[in-house]
């Protein structure tokens, strides 16, 4: 479904990114591998070069706008061209109520959350108007679309992805740019077993949060993977400005 086409993951090193970034090479992309985190970004591309895909490494901070317009200039010069992104980085919330939220818990979570995805769409953009358009798919999260206990940094980053996901379509319908959000349940990434599940705060309300997932269990990073697939391809072709629900029924 992705064949030949250059695509640019951020937060590709662990969870729901790395899986992206494999599954989308399986369907023949050219993927550059990108994250902070520099050794785990470099094993996640060895494993697709084993399995004979193509994909590369850039180490991109998304809070850097200098180191997120490197990665995509990076992205033209390894591959010729950019055809699609998924802004995926993303840092969990502080579990904290508003009034416990310090200045620099709401700079880190805005700062990466909403402020990192901004970076991306801006050069993304730069490259691609130039180019005839291509697809992004932003990640933002069922907080995008509902509130939360302990959550206020979260849920106002994600709304703000799901806002900012709107915009910018509307800016890139003329430049043939496609830009949609996907908006996850709980999904079983490190993020979720090896942080939120394991903090006092958070796992208080887990149990009611498994029920509200109708489906009756959380979700896996494989099939947010298949809709990002899905959102990045041409089966997609009239779909933009659009928050993808892909959450188990969470969210109705
Ligand atoms: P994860 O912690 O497993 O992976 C996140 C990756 O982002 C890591 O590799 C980390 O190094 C990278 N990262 C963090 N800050 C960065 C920065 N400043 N620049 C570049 N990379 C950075 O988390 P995940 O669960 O896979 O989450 C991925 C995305 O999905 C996030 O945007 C998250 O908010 C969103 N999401 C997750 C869930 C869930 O339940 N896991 C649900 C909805 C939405």
């Amino acid at each position: 479904m992705l064949k030949n086409k250059a695509i640019l993951i951020t937060g590709a090193a662990s969870g729901i990114g790395r899986k992206c970034a494999e599954v989308f090479a399986g369907h023949g992309a050219r993927v550059l591998v990108t994250d902070m985190s520099v050794e785990a970004g470099e094993d996640v591309v060895a494993g697709i070069r084993a399995q004979g895909g193509e994909a590369s490494f850039q180490r991109c901070d998304v809070t850097d706008e200098a180191s997120v317009a490197a990665a995509v200039d990076t992205a033209v010069e390894r591959y010729g061209r950019l055809d699609g992104a998924m802004n995926n980085a993303g840092i969990e919330m502080r579990n904290k109520p508003v009034h416990e939220l310090t200045a620099q818990d709401i700079a880190a979570v805005i700062g990466v959350d909403l402020v990192g995805v901004f970076y991306c769409l801006k050069h993304q953009f730069r490259v691609m108007k130039d180019s005839g358009g291509g697809a992004i798919v932003n990640t933002a999260s069922s907080s995008g679309l509902r509130g939360q206990v302990n959550a206020s940094d979260y849920v106002a980053a994600k709304h703000g992805v799901v806002g900012l996901t709107k915009a910018v379509a509307c800016d890139g319908g003329p430049l043939g740019i496609r830009v949609n959000a996907l908006c996850p349940g709980l999904i079983m990434t490190p993020m979720a077993k090896d942080r939120l599940m394991q903090d006092p705060v958070f796992s208080q309300a887990l149990d009611g949060l498994r029920q509200r997932h109708v489906i009756g269990r959380f979700g896996e990073m494989e099939e947010i993977a298949n809709a990002a697939t899905f959102l990045l391809s041409d089966m997609s072709s009239f779909m933009t400005g659009s928050p993808m629900i892909v959450d188990g029924g969470y969210s109705i």
